[in-house]
């Protein structure tokens, strides 16, 4: 059996909390390894070292070395790309066409997009006049943040970790990352790449644990961490903001999502489908920017149910590898019992359960499994608990509706605003109506179509703040003004 360990200053580590806990696989249930928690000494000891490195070898390199050093750390994740793809595929279950597609690829590009944005990255600067007529230059500086605490989730491990931590390393900072302890694998992985490429000890930590009394909540209450960049869900985020406001550390929070489609009569129904499709059920609904909630203009609400009805159905759920899978399980048992809840709660609401809604017929071997039905309701009011708050499963309520502005009042109606994806194949109203979509993304004709340059995060209760290109530049540095007087 496979033990995890924490990696601090370099070197992996049971540590000395003794406390261990069992990684769990979601396609059959059973065990796949021991991972070491790490408690208050552990942290205290990643933090420790993370504030070391800021004044060795790493805080001296010029950007240019650093951005050398970025490039090989992706392609140090590109070299052993089987090992992270069949760790991301052990932790989460996920189908490898997926895995292979996504998860690996995007988390090793996350190294090189920030390589490039800091390589050109300029600040601004301004003339001031002044009375004796010289005049004064200003000029912005870019100096590393510190310590960055990066608390991750399970959906997407390397691509979301990496997400922060390429920016994060870009910018000059450490790190002491804590991935959810669903999903320890291709983190501590990750360790290994960034010794073989010669990152300096110390730059790169990962304690694994839960978050109240554990690895989680001991790194956002260290008082030598500077900034906490933070993906998972809203209440946690709220949590992560108390402690941040001891010592007024900076956040980034990008937090759940109750995403919206919007179908219009006159949208390319293949390409709704397809799209509304993925939206719904990709990586098992578990994607922060998936849609739970489809409006379809009333014309075509009865063809677009049934088409989504027979898409959903022709899914292959089952075991990672087996050819043509492309629906994997749940996270976990206790993902599964919550998504069942919701399953359970939409019938009690009075929803017409138009496909899905239990537990798939699996083979022996997957039994143990977190599996469940894609399933497709309507019928539901717009105050249903189903119809408000975020499931994080394979599943979506329809809906028709009658004209533009009552479709961008329901969609707005909501705690989230995450992402939006609206089809219609009129460009005119395409551009009307996106910008009144209270989100922080808004697709017209796709979905997850991703530029890592763009501005990326949640409005309302789905984040706070701005990440990719500059905007992480921003989160990731401190900007410091230089005024000199000529
Ligand atoms: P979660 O909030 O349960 O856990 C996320 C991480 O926070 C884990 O590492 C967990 O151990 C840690 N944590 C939990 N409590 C903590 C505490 N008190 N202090 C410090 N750390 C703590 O989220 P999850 O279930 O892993 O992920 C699913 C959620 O993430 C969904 O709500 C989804 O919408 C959201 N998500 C958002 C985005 C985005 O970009 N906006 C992306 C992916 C996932």
């Amino acid at each position: 059996m496979k033990d995890i360990l924490n990696f601090i200053n370099g070197e992996y580590t049971k540590g000395t909390s003794g406390r261990t806990f069992d990684n769990i696989s979601p396609i059959d249930g059973r065990k796949i390894a021991t991972v070491h928690e790490a408690l208050k000494p552990e942290v205290d000891a990643a933090v420790k070292a993370a504030k070391a490195a800021l004044d060795g070898p790493w805080g001296k390199m010029s950007v240019n070395e650093r951005v050398e050093m970025l490039n090989a750390i992706a392609d140090g994740i590109n070299a052993r790309f089987d090992e992270f793809l069949e760790a991301e595929i052990l932790d989460t279950g996920k189908p490898k066409s997926l895995a292979s597609h996504i998860d690996i690829p995007r988390g090793a590009a996350n190294f090189k997009v920030f390589a490039d944005t800091i390589k050109n990255a300029a600040t601004e600067t301004f003339m001031l006049d002044t009375p004796d007529g010289a005049g004064a230059l200003n000029y912005g500086v870019r100096r590393p943040k510190g310590v960055i605490a990066v608390i991750s989730p399970w959906n997407l491990p390397l691509l979301l970790m990496t997400w922060k931590v390429g920016p994060a390393l870009a910018c000059g900072n450490t790190v002491v990352v804590k991935p959810s302890e669903e999903t320890p694998l291709t983190t501590t992985l990750l360790g290994e790449v960034m010794n073989e490429v010669g990152v300096p000890k110390g730059v790169f930590n990962v304690i694994h644990g839960f978050g109240p009394d554990s690895a989680g909540a001991y790194l956002t209450q260290h008082p030598e961490v500077d900034a906490i960049t933070f993906t998972g869900e809203t209440r946690t985020g709220e949590h992560i903001m108390q402690a941040a406001s001891v010592g007024l550390r900076d956040i980034s929070l990008e937090c759940g999502g109750k995403n919206a489609a919007i179908v219009f009569a006159d949208a390319d129904m293949d390409k709704a489908i397809e799209g509304v499709m993925r939206s719904a059920f990709a990586n098992c609904g578990q994607v922060c920017l998936g849609t739970e909630r489809v409006y379809v203009e009333r014309p075509i609400f009865e063809e677009f149910v049934q088409r989504l009805k027979e898409g959903a159905e022709s899914l292959k759920l089952g075991a990672p590898h087996e050819a043509g899978t492309n629906l994997g399980p749940l996270i976990s048992q206790e993902h599964k019992e919550k998504v069942l809840s919701y399953y359970k709660l939409a019938v009690e609401e009075g929803a017409t359960v138009v496909t899905g809604g239990g537990v798939p017929d699996l083979s022996s071997e997957l039994s143990g499994g977190a599996w469940v039905q894609p399933t497709i309701w309507t019928g539901l009011t717009e105050d249903a608990r189903v119809v408000k708050e975020e499931i994080f499963g394979p599943c979506c309520h329809i809906q028709p509706f009658d004209s533009e502005e009552e479709v961008i009042k329901l969609t707005n109606d909501n705690v989230y605003g995450l992402a939006t994806s609206i089809w219609t194949e009129n460009l005119t109203r395409a551009h009307r109506v996106a910008p009144k979509i209270e989100v922080g993304i808004a697709w017209v004709n796709s979905w997850f179509l991703r530029d890592l340059r763009t501005p990326f995060g949640g409005a309302k209760q789905s984040g706070i703040g701005r990440e990719g290109g500059e905007y992480s530049l921003e989160f990731y540095s401190e900007l410091s003004n230089v005024c000199i007087k000529l």
